[in-house]
């Protein structure tokens, strides 16, 4: 464990009380994340993924362990990071250019200066022209990177992002992993990054935390030590391939453990 990192799960757990009944949604995770490396978990639905993120975010309290930021206590507190959830949750009634500000509105940034600080990125990261729009008439895509975007400009350093791209098409889907990666090469965050798939997870990411359910815990770590810059072509590579089998024959033995169990 690296005590610089920007983020340190240490022995993080969480069982459920389900009508006096235990649930352990997840056994003790440690694991820390260095300031500007993308890290991702990757595991079944229902392995904890989520329940991971809204304790780092403080929305629940972890039954064991800690969470620290810049080393310092966190656990518990909320507005310490980014969260930008599963859904992208913008209010259909705000202009899309509104809505990217929201969350620096609800920092008390005022709505004039923050619309000059969101207006120039729109231009720059492929929603320009979109203002005054309002979210109906965006793209499954363009709605994500609008909700993006509104995550990054609350300034927070540690950014949390729950499946961004899950519901997008195939095509979209790798536009929108170029696009974040633009990203974070641009705005140097410390990310954790949810997802289902394995070659998103490799292309994204320098470390990736590869989980089982039932209950819910870290399996291995698997670093990917490809060089950044990344674009589309690593894909073929036979060290992208090479780990992306590897991850999903973890993935593959975990859930074969699982059906034996219940066999
Ligand atoms: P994932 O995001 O990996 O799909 P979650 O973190 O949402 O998984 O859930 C992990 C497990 O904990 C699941 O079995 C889920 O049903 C259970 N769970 C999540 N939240 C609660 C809760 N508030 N009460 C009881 N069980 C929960
Ligand atoms: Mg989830």
């Amino acid at each position: 464990m690296t005590h610089a990192a920007k983020l340190i799960l240490e022995n993080v757990s969480m069982v459920f009380d389900t009508n006096g009944q235990n649930f352990t949604a997840l056994e003790p995770v440690t694991f820390d994340v260095p300031k500007n490396k993308f890290i991702s978990l990757i595991g079944p639905s229902g392995c904890g993924k989520s329940t991971i993120f809204n304790i780092v975010a403080g929305l629940q309290a972890p039954t064991t362990g800690r969470v620290l930021i810049d080393g310092r206590d966190s656990t518990g507190m909320i507005g310490q990071v980014g969260y930008m959830l599963q859904k992208d949750l913008l209010l259909p009634w705000r202009t899309v250019l509104d809505n990217i500000c929201l969350g620096m509105e609800i920092r008390g940034i005022p709505m004039a200066e923050a619309r000059q600080r969101a207006a120039p990125l729109m231009q720059r990261y492929g929603l320009g022209g979109f203002e005054k729009s309002y979210p109906s008439s965006l793209s499954g895509g363009m709605k994500q990177r609008a909700a993006l975007l509104r995550t990054l400009l609350i300034d927070n350093d540690v950014v949390l992002l729950d499946e961004p791209f899950g519901a997008l098409d195939a095509q979209t889907k790798a536009h929108m992993q170029e696009w974040l990666l633009e990203l974070f090469t641009d705005f140097g965050r410390t990310v954790v990054f949810v997802t289902h798939d394995v070659e998103e997870a490799v292309f994204l990411s320098d470390d990736i935390y590869v989980m089982a359910s039932r209950p819910g815990r870290i399996i291995e770590k698997l670093p990917i030590d490809l060089p950044r810059p990344r674009e589309r072509a690593v894909t073929s590579t036979p060290r992208f391939v090479a780990m992306k089998k590897y991850c999903l024959d973890l993935l593959h033995i975990a859930a074969k453990d699982i059906e034996a169990e219940a066999a």
